[in-house]
């Protein structure tokens, strides 16, 4: 079965305020097996409302709206849906009384424009609003089904929860939807998706994504089926081959990001871990320590950005400096030993690179072409190995983001 999605408010077509209920519903919608077909943002206009929610209620079998439930003249929602449903509105006491209520428990009295929230459309079952004053609306047409939710995120959620879930549960067959995920570190999304389309296309079930984010890779598989087994078995059947494809560019099979992955196979050695940033600014430190119990295994970071800083506090020679220029191998290479030593620690990984947009970087970098990154990762061998990129981005942001993603997946190969 299908949905579609429509949230009320001039708010979210500007920049302001970005539609999240959508997020949640489709969520929801999903684990019972309902795929969202469309989604749509409307301004407060009762016309245009009425139009999207008459051609939406013709090709899917629930049509949810979001919003505009409010007392005043730019809350359009319920004239709209009686409008697309020609039916007419009708006055609940009962729900007048309710609202007449809450403002008497707030010491207030309800101005007389609240008592529009009272209207409920012509057969419709009334949704408990226990967060707020407007209710919801469940209305039936013909093999279709409308909802009316309230736009404020935390009343839409509680609604949406114990009110409709229930009622969705009995229409919509009883489908399990069981997902694998894949990270994937070290390929483009271009040649991932060569690398596995001849697999995953053969299949509409499960069905399969690629997310591409900073240079880091996910594929997820989505298997509906009737029972846990079947999915499951189907999801063996597509992941095997796609395993055997990818191999040890898969660094994740269950969804955990690499600083959780590295942190397992530190925690896992007794090995700890020190890092060196220029470019990345403190970046790569961030990713790992946002991991829950990552001092078990993080020594720290140094972020040192000038020339004398790298000298001063990783004891890079000036001279090395002064020859290979800031963003350059001998110099990535220098700053992981020079910070593995004065700590001590198992592993280092430096990072020291051009991230631009111009030529304001760290003193030396604006050598180098914006986007080029060197990597140094220095092991217990006492080796250290560098390793080089160039970007083709003059996004600063990207830049680094790609350079963090880089050294994580470096070091994580050679945890291997
Ligand atoms: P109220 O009775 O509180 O006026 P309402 O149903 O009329 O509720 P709106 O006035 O449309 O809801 O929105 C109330 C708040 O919720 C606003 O801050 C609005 O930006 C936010 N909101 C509305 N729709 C969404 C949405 N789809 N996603 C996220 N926030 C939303």
């Amino acid at each position: 079965m299908n949905a579609e999605i429509i949230a009320v408010g001039s708010e979210m077509l500007t920049g302001d305020r970005i539609d999240t209920n959508s997020l949640f519903i489709t969520d929801q919608l999903n684990n019972l097996g309902v795929e969202v077909v469309a989604k749509h943002v409307i301004g407060d206009d009762r016309e245009r409302l009425a139009r999207t929610i008459r051609q939406a209620a013709r090709s899917s079998d629930f049509v949810i709206v979001s919003g505009g439930l409010g007392p005043t003249e730019d809350d359009v929602t319920r004239d709209a849906v009686a409008a697309a449903l020609g039916r007419a509105q009708v006055f609940n006491a009962g729900i007048s009384e309710g609202i007449e209520e809450r403002f008497r428990r707030m010491k207030r009295v309800m101005p007389e424009i609240n008592k529009r929230q009272a209207m409920v459309i012509q057969g419709a079952e009334i949704l408990a609003n226990d967060c707020g004053t407007a209710p919801g609306q469940w209305i039936v047409t013909g093999k279709q089904v409308v909802m009316i939710l309230p736009g404020p995120p935390h009343e839409l959620k509680s609604m949406f929860t114990r009110e409709c879930m229930s009622r969705l549960a009995h229409i919509v067959p009883p489908l399990v939807i069981r997902t694998r995920i894949f990270r994937v570190s070290g390929m483009s999304e271009s040649d991932l998706d060569q690398t596995i389309s001849p697999i995953y296309k053969k299949y509409e079930n499960p069905a399969t994504t690629i997310l591409a984010h900073n240079g880091d890779l996910q594929v997820h598989l989505r298997a509906r089926c009737a029972t846990k087994a079947e999915a499951e078995s189907l999801l063996d059947e597509v992941c095997g081959p796609i395993e055997t494809a990818l191999g040890s560019l898969i660094y994740s099979r269950c969804g955990h990001p690499l600083e959780i992955v590295i942190g397992r196979k530190l925690t896992e050695r007794n090995a700890t871990l020190v890092v060196a940033e220029s470019a990345t600014g403190g970046g790569l430190s961030e990713r790992i320590t946002s991991v829950p119990g990552s001092s078990k295994y993080f020594l720290g970071g140094f972020v040192t950005y000038t020339a004398a800083m790298k000298t001063e506090v990783l004891g890079v020679p000036e001279d090395l400096l002064e020859l290979h220029g800031a963003v350059s191998p001998a110099i990535a290479e220098a700053m992981a030993r020079g910070a593995r030593n004065r700590t001590g620690a198992t592993w280092a990984i430096s990072i020291t690179g051009n991230a631009g947009p111009g030529t304001d970087g760290p003193e030396g970098a604006a050598q180098a072409p914006v986007g080029v990154v060197y990597i140094g990762i220095a092991g217990p061998d006492e080796s250290v190995e560098t390793f080089h990129r160039i970007w083709p981005s003059s996004d600063r942001a990207r830049v680094r983001a790609f350079a963090a993603q880089m050294a994580l997946d470096m070091l994580n190969r050679k945890l291997q």
